[in-house]
């Protein structure tokens, strides 16, 4: 019998344990930190042997395979310690796919992966039988184990991508790349593109890359690292051949020749970024055959993802807008851009080493007031000091909202688009984002 280790007893642990269990492997969880208490209950059920709260080196360097959650650096030293006994370390990815035939749609890019993902998801499901998994729902080990679909639309980050071997997607999506996760990378951005690209490695020229040839990141890497895959990029500025681009306020999308085309008003989605979004889920969409009446239909009524640019109230005709998953300068860049109406921006949280400046002229030309909402908003202060009439700190969403109410005017926007983490003083970005819309409901 073969041993499977997993490192890491969240969601993608245990489901790769359940996965690996029913395919006849002797299965070991070991967590460092605690595993909560709903997954514990999982695991016991099934029988499957766990620890939690450090790892007892003699049952994990004897495996023949190792699962390792994507929360877990390579600097870890039991990570350390697997490589140099040569024991194989791989994502739930790899180790899952191997199980299914299904086609994989993989999703993958600095912003925007949840919402492209749960979008073309929203298109496929319509006509075929899909998955959406990933960093998204139940894992994707879990999932082929209880409902094995044919097909699978997969959000992947890029830790899930440093652990692959023979994962291969048949269509790949890059929606972009800006600087994140640096820490992971040697503070090397070149090693974190390289990881992005890791989604196509094992493409051939049956398989598909769709990405966005206005990042110039992706243009640049694209030509000094050539890919196997067929090329279908997407772009708001250049007029394409192949792929899809804007035409007389259209959107067009052209595959061997085969067009289908829609308004660019009628997408429900807000903004530019949404834009290239509904893009690259409708090229998805167009290469599997999707019918573009359903297409068409599928982008007018998608209600969009919690806490991406999500409209709360109106009050007194002022706009509530929640952007907490704007944990990024590029996510809060497209949040602004998108803004039709003078904004009233709360923002603020743990900096990841912010560069503020590509901000700058939406903030002087939309924001009319900052509350910053952080542990130490300094940054911030420094950076836009001067170039709106009110900016304002506090550490309470409850006051950040009722400051917001009193100086939003009808018409006005209300935006927490923050930039910034949320762990100095929030659970996570969907604890700030439900915090703010219950302020905003208790105005
Ligand atoms: P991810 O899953 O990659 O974090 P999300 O879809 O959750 O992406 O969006 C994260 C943040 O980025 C939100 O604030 C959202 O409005 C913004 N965003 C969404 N799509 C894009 C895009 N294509 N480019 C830049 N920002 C985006």
């Amino acid at each position: 019998m073969k041993r499977l280790v997993v490192l890491g007893g969240g969601e993608s642990g245990v489901g790769t344990a359940l996965l690996g269990k029913a395919k006849g492997y002797q299965v070991f969880v070991s967590d460092f930190g605690k595993i909560k208490e709903n997954y514990k209950n999982v695991l016991k059920h099934h029988e499957i042997e766990w620890e939690d709260g450090g790892h007892t080196e003699a049952n994990i360097l004897n495996a023949d395979v190792v699962m390792k959650s994507p929360g877990i650096p390579d600097k870890a030293p039991i990570v350390k310690q697997l490589k140099a006994n040569g024991v194989k370390i791989v994502s739930e990815l790899e180790f899952a796919s191997q199980f299914t035939n299904a086609t994989i749609i993989g999703i993958t890019g600095s912003n925007g992966k949840t919402t492209t993902a749960t979008l073309t998801h929203h298109i496929l499901k319509q006509e075929l039988n899909v998955g959406l998994s990933g960093n998204i729902g139940d894992s994707f080990a879990k999932q082929i184990l209880d409902y094995n679909y044919p097909n699978y639309v997969l959000e992947i980050s890029s830790f899930q991508l440093d652990d692959i071997e023979h994962f291969r997607p048949h269509i790949a999506v890059i929606t972009n790349i800006t600087p994140d996760h640096l820490d992971r990378y040697d503070y090397k951005f070149e090693n974190y593109i390289a990881s992005k690209f890791r989604i196509a490695m094992n493409q051939t020229a049956q398989d598909y890359l769709i990405y966005d040839a206005d990042d110039e990141v992706i243009e640049v890497w694209l030509k000094a690292h050539p890919v196997q895959s067929t090329l279908l990029p997407f772009s708001l500025k250049k007029d394409l051949e192949n792929g899809a681009c804007i035409e007389n306020e259209n959107i067009k999308i052209t595959i061997d020749n085969n067009q289908i085309t829609m308004p660019v008003k009628d997408i429900s989605l807000q903004g530019n970024h949404n834009i290239k979004n509904a893009m690259a889920a409708s090229t998805v969409a167009h290469l599997l055959k999707i019918r573009k009446q359903t297409i068409r239909e599928s982008l007018e009524n998608f209600q969009g993802v919690e806490h991406r640019l999500e409209q709360v109230l109106k009050i007194n005709k002022v706009n509530y807008i929640n952007d907490s998953k704007a944990t990024n300068v590029n996510a809060t860049y497209y949040a602004l851009e998108s803004m039709d109406a003078p904004t009233v921006w709360i923002v603020g949280g743990q900096d990841k080493g912010n560069d503020y400046r590509e901000l700058y002229p939406f903030v002087n030309e939309k924001v009319k007031a900052i509350i910053c909402l952080g542990v130490d908003n300094s940054k911030i202060i420094d950076a836009f000091n001067g170039m709106v009439d009110v900016m304002v700190e506090t550490q309470f969403m409850s006051e950040a909202v009722k400051i917001a109410y009193k100086i939003a005017e009808p018409g006005d926007n209300v935006l927490l688009s923050p930039a910034c983490a949320s762990f100095d003083l929030f659970e996570n970005y969907e604890d700030r984002g439900r915090q703010f819309k219950q302020a905003v409901r208790n105005l």
